[in-house]
């Protein structure tokens, strides 16, 4: 998008066009700063971090107007403070084109100030919404006691994880069918069973028969109560986490979470011929992703009628402790292995590719980008 050569607003050295993934941002080799158009703040470091998303918050504060004139359109930058309660980082922004300038050191915290900033919200919206949410969110959390985030919005439209829901809506679908057409013994019983080929029974894995089920059995599931609570939490993880990751990497990362969990849970197996259903392996997965890039993301729960915000970090933790407790329950019909295996899964390969901050350092020769002509 970007021509080459606009001016440094800081040092006057002409910028250098470098991809950040796919995005492609400007830099300076002089000083080290990045120019980032509208738009590309929320594509390197998140929606928290693009300027529309902070001005004009109790999360920013207006310093003035610099000397550093807009390298796209000439007009002044003007200096923000944006803040979290502990740390806090001095921007520059476009006010007419709502671009960004990040001095060298300033990239690394922009993205994390403001998603930490944004948790706050009674702070970050001047009072007009609560840190603990609805009323209606509260009944709801009360009595499903499922979670729900207070701030952790999206870049990209996360086509992937609704097309996992879809699918694993779908194949439910499909299996009610099978199963009644089962009972009215319009299926051949000795030829077919609904389930079979796709569940993951350990001893028949072991004997090397139906090795894929080590994967399809995430696409069944024991009834409607097991399916709602997975697709409630697929939905509210896997959109950030394929925001992030991008869609490829994060459709790698549910399936490999799928296998592990299936793999671990045929290692360890409670009863070998007792069969595996359900996709949380890949959404455990989803969870140990999570966790590695946003930990700082707070979670709405309500425990014992008390409204609480949680850390990611702190919720995940105690769900691990809930799956050791499992581990030391004999005759669970939970399956901790898938969920320990697609969590650990999850959290290997989220690091692996998780996006790194936009450093000065990429200005490293081997990485400019002179684009191919
Ligand atoms: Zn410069
Ligand atoms: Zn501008």
């Amino acid at each position: 998008m970007s021509p080459m050569h606009l001016p440094c607003p800081r040092c006057h050295s002409r910028l250098r066009t470098v991809a950040h993934g796919d995005v492609v941002v400007d830099h300076c080799p002089g000083c080290g700063g990045t120019f980032l158009d509208s738009g590309e703040a929320a594509a390197t470091m998140g929606v928290p971090a693009e300027p529309t998303s902070w001005i004009n918050t109790g999360a920013s504060q207006w310093q003035g107007r610099t000397a550093m004139r807009c390298p796209r359109d000439g007009y002044p930058l003007h200096a923000f403070v944006v803040h979290d309660r502990k740390r806090a980082v001095e921007v520059d922004v476009c006010e007419h084109c709502n671009a960004l300038w990040l001095d060298r050191d300033e990239c690394r915290l922009l993205g994390e100030i403001a998603l930490v900033a944004g948790q706050d919200r009674s702070r970050f919206t001047d009072g007009e919404e609560s840190n603990f949410g609805t009323v209606r969110g509260y009944v709801f959390r009360l009595l499903t006691g499922l979670p729900g985030e207070v701030w952790n919005p999206t870049h990209r439209r996360p086509v992937v994880n609704w097309s996992l829901l879809g699918v694993l809506v779908l194949a439910f679908v499909a299996q009610i069918w099978a199963a009644i057409a089962h009972m009215e013994g319009t299926l051949d019983p000795d030829a077919w069973t609904p389930y079979h080929g796709l569940w993951l029974v350990p001893e028949q894995v072991w004997s090397l028969e139906h090795v894929q089920t080590l994967v399809t059995h995430a696409l069944l599931h024991g009834g409607i109560a097991h399916l709602a609570a997975n697709l409630y939490f697929l939905w509210l993880f896997g959109d950030n986490v394929e925001d992030h990751l991008g869609r490829l990497r994060y459709l790698a990362l549910f399936t490999a979470a799928a296998l592990a969990g299936g793999l671990l849970h045929t290692v360890v197996p409670g009863d070998p011929s007792v069969p595996l259903v359900g996709a949380s392996g890949g959404i455990a997965g989803v969870m140990g992703a999570y966790l590695v890039i946003f930990p700082r993301i707070r979670l709405r729960v309500v425990w014992l009628f008390i409204p609480l915000r949680l850390p990611a970090v702190v919720f995940m933790g105690v769900w691990v402790l809930l799956q050791v407790l499992l581990m030391l329950t004999p005759e669970t019909m939970i399956s901790w292995q898938a969920h320990i295996g697609g969590f650990v899964a999850g959290l290997v390969l989220a690091r692996l590719w998780r996006r790194p901050p936009i450093t000065g350092l990429q200005l490293a020769p081997a990485s400019i980008g002179e684009r191919a002509p």
